[in-house]
């Protein structure tokens, strides 16, 4: 049986991720689970996705003596040159909330108000030094007011394309079907399973 850990200590992306990856002969563990503590922080200096997820994952293997798979994602909004992207996180100092009320005051004057959500997963494997990445996105637009109470961060203002309602006004149950991370999720669990055999 193999033991993957979620590099992560964002509680909403480790129970996205846990209610998604349910893959036959592998038992996932949260990092608190693989005895990594709650205070554990990667700086994250990558320019990119990519960068940062695998920074995340190879520095909670370095902790955990396991397996691990690391979650780095942001939102990219076209009127914004891609920003908050890599930053999502601490774009500008405050809650979640500050910074929803910032974007949407970036976009006041903008017509275009569409945006994407990136995932990308990173696979490590310490026994052999391997990484393997896993991108999913999902595509909308930024709503006018910040709408919604389920999910975290830009979910109160993030539509989904085809959708009239917030991923926070949505839920966690639908936005678990299309997300970018339920999308990263699907990759990663083809590869797992395939790699099981
Ligand atoms: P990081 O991947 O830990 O660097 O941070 C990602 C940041 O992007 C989060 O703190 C959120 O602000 C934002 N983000 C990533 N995924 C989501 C999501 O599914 N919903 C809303 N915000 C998200």
């Amino acid at each position: 049986m193999l033991e993957l850990v979620l590099a992560t200590n964002n509680l909403n992306k480790l129970r996205e991720i846990q209610a998604q990856l349910q893959v036959h002969g592998i038992t996932i563990l949260s990092a608190e689970e693989a005895g990594v503590p709650s205070s554990f922080d990667v700086e994250e200096t990558g320019k990119t996705f990519v960068e940062n997820a695998i920074l995340k994952a190879k520095a909670f293997a370095a902790e955990a003596k396991r397996a691990t798979v690391a979650d780095d994602s942001g939102l990219m909004v076209t009127a914004l040159d891609g920003q908050p992207g890599v930053h999502s996180k601490r774009w500008i100092p405050g809650s979640d909330e500050d910074r929803n009320d910032y974007l949407l005051e970036q976009l006041k004057s903008k017509s275009d108000r569409s945006a994407q959500f990136v995932t990308v997963l990173a696979l490590y494997l310490p026994n052999s030094d391997q990484v393997h990445t896993f991108e999913g996105t999902v595509e909308g637009t930024i709503a006018e007011k910040a709408a919604g109470t389920e999910g975290f961060g830009y979910d109160p203002v993030f539509i989904p394309t085809g959708y009239k309602q917030t991923f926070a006004e949505l839920g966690v149950e639908v936005k678990n079907t299309l997300s970018h991370r339920y999308r990263a999720v699907q990759k990663l669990k083809t590869f797992l399973e395939s790699w099981q055999q």
